[in-house]
């Protein structure tokens, strides 16, 4: 028979890492679901049997919370038995077999699809990344009916490939130290994806591999860091990315002895280095891997998770992320909805990026600005000087204006209560509008501090879409404009004496790193993986050193030439 070809596909990466390993297909075995009908005498067994799954599922979620405690995974687990105890859910399943006469299965099937049609049609895709959880927890709910579990026969250093992959195999896989995860579907905010990223797992999503033939058993690579996955390597691919791997290994665990060292680059100069940070999930490894406190804490998730949009919701949310930073500060964004990050029910736009987006929409419906506000002083009070204000896709001076008389009034409304606010709590602003960065010198006399999004700033001053990709070839960071707008917002505000930080994807680039240091800008916030790295590239250099590089970029007109320059820093 004909040897297969080594077949190389792109997906997104998700978790870095390499896995070099055979395929195992985690394949969805439950078979649809049809409409069936049930007799009258049937309904009190199809309740049972509903009742009983549904115990069974709680107390398997409660011995996987129990496993292991190193990971943090019990938030996750609490939000699958809670999304599984919910009343009106539980309601509607027994009313379609009690009055409907549908047997447990469909009853289950069906009052979650409706759940999930609601999700889907939100749009955004932080809906779309929780739909995965919710048709793991349907899936799970009807295996169970059927009074037999679904068996794993993955193995020790196998590669897992699926389409997706529910929060609880994810716990399972991990104990059986698998070298990798494939997904077709899930989203970088998935839970799965969380949890691969918490695990060390290295994963790769959105990579479309069951057009392949692949098979159980096949040889496969994955480079969680680049996205690439490499069904059926040649021996020749198979020894270079094993020895990758070695180094990658090696040079981890070096970067992580990094983590406990004092920021300060080989000359002793001084830096900070913070996360980016979504979930409560996310914390544990803030200190591990050396983040002081938050840089950029994204709130969208709230605004998507409940329409009530609860101030006490959001003040437990932010005061834990305070206390889990111990004694550094969290930079909290205001929600920054819109673009790709879809609000329910809201109107399609020719150009969401271009659109109703951030601070506009915040200015638009006030009473999302003003509850975050609340929420966000109250916290102030109790943790005075820790909690920094961040409004997102700033545009113009009004906009600041406006935002800043609401800080002042929801202040004042909070003191006239006697609840204890922080009224000099900082508030700064995204430099991430080219129109804020030109401007930035008048910009500078009116906020506490910048923060640059790099990742925005290029999508604007390129006018690439950073979501197209079609183009996304063209979307670069490291162009000559960008390197020019980041030096400009940082000379505004130092002549104004506010700081500067960046927390953009660009910071978590070691090579970017080291020239934005080079810039002045010494305060860097990236996702927290990517902080060991970082930091050991900045402690093995003088400043001096990163100053040259970043004067010979600034100078440089071509994106090539900065490429060159730059690749020079590129740990190896
Ligand atoms: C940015 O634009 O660089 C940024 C950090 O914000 P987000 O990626 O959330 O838009
Ligand atoms: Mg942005």
């Amino acid at each position: 028979m004909k040897e297969q070809q080594p077949k190389i596909l792109s997906g997104k990466p998700a978790a870095p890492g390499i896995g070099v390993g055979n395929a195992f297909i985690l394949r969805d075995d439950n078979k649809p679901v049809h409409p069936e009908k049930i007799s009258d005498q049937e309904i009190e067994e199809n309740i049972r049997k509903f009742e009983n799954a549904c115990e069974f599922l709680v107390q398997e979620y409660e011995k996987i919370k129990t496993i292991p405690d190193d990971y943090d995974v019990v938030e996750i687990i609490d939000a699958q038995i809670q999304a599984l105890n919910d009343p009106e859910v539980m309601s509607t399943i027994k009313r379609k077999i009690k009055e409907e006469n549908f047997s447990a299965d469909y009853a289950i099937f069906s009052t979650f699809n409706d759940y999930i049609q609601l999700l889907e049609s939100a749009g955004a895709q932080w809906a779309k990344d929780r739909t995965i959880d919710v048709v793991s927890i349907r899936d799970e709910l009807i295996q169970a009916t059927k009074e037999k579990k679904k068996e794993f026969d993955v193995k020790k250093g196998e590669i897992v490939f699926a389409e997706d992959i529910p929060p609880t195999v994810m716990v399972k896989l991990s104990r059986i130290k698998i070298s990798g995860i494939v997904m077709e579907r899930g989203g970088l905010t998935s839970h799965a994806v969380i949890l691969s990223q918490s695990l060390g797992i290295p994963c790769v999503i959105n990579a479309h591999w069951d057009r392949f033939q692949l098979q159980d058993g096949n040889d496969v690579i994955i480079d969680g860091s680049t996205g690439q996955v490499i069904l059926r390597p040649s021996w020749k691919q198979k020894q270079e990315y094993l020895k990758r791997r070695e180094e990658q290994f090696s040079r981890f665990q070096k970067a992580l002895e990094w983590a406990r060292k004092p920021n300060k680059t080989s000359c002793g100069s001084e830096f900070t280095l913070r996360a980016n940070v979504e979930f409560l999930e996310e914390l544990p490894r803030l200190k591990t891997h050396g983040a002081r406190g938050v840089g950029l804490l994204r709130t969208e998730t709230i605004l998507f998770e409940s329409n009530e949009f609860d101030v006490w919701d959001q003040v437990e949310f932010y005061s834990n992320m305070v206390e889990a930073v111990e004694g550094h500060t969290v930079t909290i964004r205001l929600f920054d909805a819109g673009g790709d990050k879809l609000l329910e029910n809201s109107e399609t736009e020719a150009n969401p990026f271009l659109g109703w987006r951030g601070v506009r929409m915040l200015l638009d419906k006030k009473e999302f600005l003003k509850k975050q506000l609340e929420a966000i002083y109250r916290v102030s009070g109790k943790f005075t000087g820790k909690v920094r204000i961040l409004i997102p896709m700033v545009s113009s001076m009004e906009e600041i204006h406006e935002v800043k008389r609401h800080c002042i009034d929801v202040c004042n409304s909070l003191s006239r209560q006697h609840v204890p606010v922080d009224s000099e709590t900082p508030i700064g602003i995204m430099v991430e509008v080219p129109s804020i960065a030109l401007m930035a010198e008048h910009v500078a006399k009116h906020v506490d501090f910048f923060s640059l999004g790099t990742n925005d700033l290029t999508q604007y001053t390129l006018a690439v879409d950073r979501g197209n990709e079609k183009i996304s070839h063209l979307f670069d960071s490291y162009h000559p404009s960008i390197w020019k707008l980041i030096k400009m917002s940082k000379d505004a505000a130092d002549k104004e004496g506010i700081p500067v930080a960046i927390c953009g994807e660009m910071a978590s680039k070691p090579e970017a790193a080291a020239c934005l240091l080079g810039l002045g800008i010494n305060d860097l916030s990236m996702n927290t993986g990517s902080i060991p790295v970082v930091k050991s590239v900045l402690c093995s250099n003088t400043l001096d050193e990163m100053k040259k590089l970043a004067d010979r970029v600034l100078h440089a007109d071509e994106l090539e030439h900065i490429h060159e320059l730059l690749e020079e820093w590129r740990p190896a």
